[in-house]
């Protein structure tokens, strides 16, 4: 078996160290390559894009790639769609691995946006929210960048690079956040209104609980739809067996030629 393990994320780790090693099994992990020092998961990885679904395609085909694991991130809506392309036109099983989203405990103050351009359109109808604390990656902060009224902190891996509010701090950090360092977080920017992608997974949920606990309203980045019929799983382990369990399809070639004989 190889198997394509598109990434960037802790579950596509995770995935990449259980079936590392396993007899019959060689594992390949793909990166965006957009993060400068990238959290590397164990045995093989290739960096970069693929140049789109042609490119995806002729990787699967020159590879024998026999599985293909999308496991990026719930928000890579065009990487999971060029995979579920890919894999169609090429017959490769697809399974995705999305981590369960987070839901709202009763005391939340969830309101919901659609996109991180309408997450900006709700703090700019809220004058009252002064200072905002943006955890949405560095993707999309340029979306905010007109609100030049409001004090932000803006955390991400690596700075932003398009245009940002005037009035930013940027906390270059990579989770986990546990609680104790969100909540000193909250307490010393005394932030009115925290923004997120609704991520799913423990790495970084501890924000909303503080945020529950200060009473603070939480403006949450609804998740892109995956393409409709997509096959996927929310645990690593049940990717794992995906794996383990499903047949390689033989490829085009060599079907024919087994035909003629
Ligand atoms: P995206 O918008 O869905 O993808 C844009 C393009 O980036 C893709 O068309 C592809 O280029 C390339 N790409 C994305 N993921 C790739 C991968 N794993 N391997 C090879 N190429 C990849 O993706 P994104 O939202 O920018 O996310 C980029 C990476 O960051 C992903 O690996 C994702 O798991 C990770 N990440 C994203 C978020 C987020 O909020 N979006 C959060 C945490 C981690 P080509 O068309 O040239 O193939």
């Amino acid at each position: 078996m190889h198997v394509l393990l598109l990434g960037g994320t802790s579950e596509a780790r995770q995935l990449a160290a259980a079936l590392h090693g396993r007899r019959g099994v060689t594992v390949t992990s793909s990166l965006a390559g957009r993060v400068a020092d990238p959290a590397l998961p164990v045995g093989e990885v290739r960096s970069g894009g693929f140049g789109g679904v042609d490119g995806l395609r002729a990787w699967l085909r020159e590879h024998d790639v026999t599985h293909l694991v999308d496991a990026t991130h719930p928000y890579a809506e065009t990487m999971t769609r060029h995979a579920v392309q890919a894999a169609a036109d090429e017959s490769v099983p697809l399974m995705v691995l999305h981590r369960a989203p987070w839901s709202p405990l009763p005391d939340d103050r969830w309101v919901s946006a659609a996109s991180t351009a309408d997450a900006a359109a709700v703090i700019a109808d809220h004058p009252e929210w002064r200072r905002v604390l943006l955890t949405i990656g560095r993707q999309g902060v340029h979306r905010f960048a007109h609100l030049d009224d409001r004090e932000f902190t803006v955390r991400c891996i690596d700075p932003p690079e398009d245009p940002m509010p005037p009035r930013t701090t940027v906390l270059a950090e990579r989770g986990p956040f546990d609680l104790d360092s969100e909540r000193e977080l909250f307490a010393r920017t005394d932030v009115d209104v925290l923004v997120t992608k609704n991520s799913g997974g423990k790495l970084t949920s501890a924000k909303l609980r503080v945020a529950r606990e200060r009473g603070l309203p939480v403006v949450v980045v609804e998740r892109p739809p995956l393409p409709e019929n997509t096959p996927f799983v929310s645990t690593v382990a049940d990717c794992e067996r995906w794996v383990l369990t499903t047949r390689p399809v033989r490829p085009e070639r060599d079907r024919s030629s087994t035909d003629e004989t």
